[in-house]
């Protein structure tokens, strides 16, 4: 028997149109391209997305149609957001920090058919133009008199232009809710990036997550800084829980150093916000050098940060606990996972923990919000216990995991039971909480033991003259491979290797300690801000540790 409910489709522009109607008045903020401070409300979204919608349409733009982004935080990129898929097309956001020949592929592969671009691009998509085939115009996301007026980019089109002579009239196409709704390919540290093609309905599930009291807990009394890019895993489907929600919105544009982000919390009054360690290293980096002339208490008033992307090392959760009282929901995920797969919220058994012991909980990547299945199984797919010490592969099903990677790239991804395999290490204890030990790849194997280079990492963060720590395996022909840490040491401090290896026996196993500590001036990371650890392992492969039997 089947029940008696009303079979409405779950679709992208229901969400823009709840805005509209029950938070018309809220506000969104941006930071622009061009540089001054934008402001509008949803009800102004919601018009011009479907200024935009028309405007897609005019140019001839189909159901099905990919349409390309390079660009930031902006309201306008938010835009695209809903005009693209609310009107049946498929919103394509590339990592602007890609590889020019990766932004090659991506657009191609996808057969982008627009692309839309900030200011800040024009010369790489000068550059790239010629090679990319399917794309029939691209679109400068600016008013007319930031125009470039010698452009080598054929069929340039201007954003404002474009959708400012359309009508604000457009009804909303119903379709069925599994129609693809976007597209966000993997950073790829190997290979060529993979598409993942979500729908409208793993979209609006996974919102419910974003809103979620135990999920990321976003609400309409809430005012968020968006510092996880648009082009970064759906922003960690915020520009869709926004919506849901109602919150306030504030988008920093281009601008992501210490200074601009600080800036932004202080005169938006934000209280929430989300980004990856990278950005908060900045952040605080930027207060340290300034200490003096900031009145942090006045000016911040941060009640909750969503860090995740990486790690959030244990020093940087207790500096937004003592430093602001701003609890950090430390969450983990993945572009295949929409992203959201754990988040790190404190049980009712938690309440009235000291400090020290709370952070213990905090550092963990938390738990599964509802929605995602999760389990950790050995290298023959044996499931582990979830008793915190065993680790493991962990796998993931839901109805907002993909399925198979956009035109079938990789083959049969899942298992026979549906489980997709993340290619992350971890534990899970018996409250349910995660805590990720490493890569797979990154997992140092010593002796026929695993070191994880995570905690070792998080550990040396921790030490006052650390400002980044990464940690590799190096061959090693007693121990198979032994860990190596690279450290950034913060301006102006001092240490040696001497005083880190004290600093972190105690901290770890002593087996864990690495052989040897060199300390550089940068370390690589990927285009999502993740150490590049392929990189540092080729860069050091040939590296002699200076233990016995190396
Ligand atoms: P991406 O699809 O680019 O977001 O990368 C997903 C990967 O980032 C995951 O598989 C993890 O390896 C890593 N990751 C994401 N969040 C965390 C976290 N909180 N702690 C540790 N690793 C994370």
């Amino acid at each position: 028997m089947q029940g008696l409910i009303q079979d409405r489709q779950l679709l992208i522009s229901s969400l823009i149109e709840f805005a509209a109607l029950y938070h018309g008045d809220t506000e969104i903020v941006t930071r622009t391209v061009e540089g001054p401070i934008h402001r509008y409300t949803y009800r102004d979204l919601h018009d011009r997305s479907k200024q935009l919608a028309n405007a897609l349409t005019r140019l001839g733009v189909k159901h099905g149609d990919r349409i390309g982004t390079l660009a930031w935080n902006t309201y306008r990129h938010f835009e695209l957001y809903y005009g693209v898929s609310g009107m049946g097309a498929v919103l394509h956001t590339v990592n602007p920090r890609l590889f020019p020949e990766q932004i090659d592929y991506i657009v191609n592969h996808a057969e982008d058919q627009y692309l839309f671009f900030d200011l800040t691009f024009v010369p790489l998509v000068e550059k790239l133009a010629p090679q990319l085939k399917t794309v029939k115009g691209f679109v400068l996301m600016t008013d007319a008199a930031h125009m470039p007026k010698d452009s080598k980019i054929p069929n340039l089109l201007c954003y404002e232009d474009l959708i400012g002579k359309e009508s604000k009239e457009f009804t909303w196409p119903e379709f069925d809710e599994r129609t693809a709704s976007s597209l966000c390919y993997t950073s790829g540290t190997t290979g060529n990036p993979k598409g993942v093609l979500y729908s409208h309905r793993s979209t609006v599930l996974h919102s419910y997550a974003v809103c979620q009291r135990d999920g990321l807990n976003l609400g309409s009394a809430d005012t968020a800084l968006v510092i996880v890019p648009l082009f970064h895993a759906n922003a960690w489907g915020v520009p869709y829980g926004a919506c849901m929600s109602g919150a306030k919105l504030v988008f920093p544009g281009p601008a992501l150093d210490g200074k601009s982000v600080y800036e932004l919390l202080r005169d938006e009054n934000c209280n929430f916000s989300l980004g990856v360690p990278t950005v908060w290293l900045a952040f605080f980096q930027y207060i340290d050098q300034n200490a003096a002339s900031l009145d942090l208490k006045k000016d911040i008033k941060l009640e909750r940060c969503v860090i995740g992307g990486s790690a959030a090392p244990r020093a940087m959760i207790e500096r937004f606990a003592k430093q602001f009282d701003c609890f950090v929901i430390h969450a983990w995920g993945m572009t295949e996972m929409s992203p959201l797969g754990t988040t790190g919220n404190l049980l009712k058994k938690h309440a009235g923990l000291p400090l020290e012991k709370r952070l213990d909980v905090q550092a963990k990547q938390g738990r599964t919000v509802y929605g995602v299945e999760i389990k950790i199984t050995d290298d023959e797919g044996k499931e582990l216990p979830r008793d915190g010490k065993a680790f493991g592969n962990v796998k993931v099903r839901g109805p907002w995991i993909t399925s198979g990677y956009f035109k079938g790239e990789g083959g049969k991804i899942l298992d026979d039971e549906g489980w997709f395999t993340t290619g992350d290490v971890a534990t899970l204890d018996p409250d349910g909480y995660m805590q990720i030990t490493d890569r797979a790849k990154d997992v140092i194997k010593s002796g026929g033991e695993w070191i994880s280079s995570i905690d070792l990492e998080n550990a040396a963060v921790g030490h006052p003259a650390v400002q980044e720590a990464a940690v590799i395996g190096v061959p090693h022909a007693k121990w198979q491979e032994r860990p190596l840490l690279l450290v950034i040491k913060k301006a102006g401090q001092e240490t040696t290797k001497e005083e880190l290896l004290a600093f972190l026996e105690g901290k770890v196993a002593k087996w864990w300690l690495p052989d040897d500590i060199v300390f550089v001036d940068e370390l690589p990371h990927t285009a999502t801000g993740k150490l590049l650890k392929t990189k540092l392992r080729e860069q050091y492969k040939d590296y002699k540790l200076p233990t016995p039997g190396a």
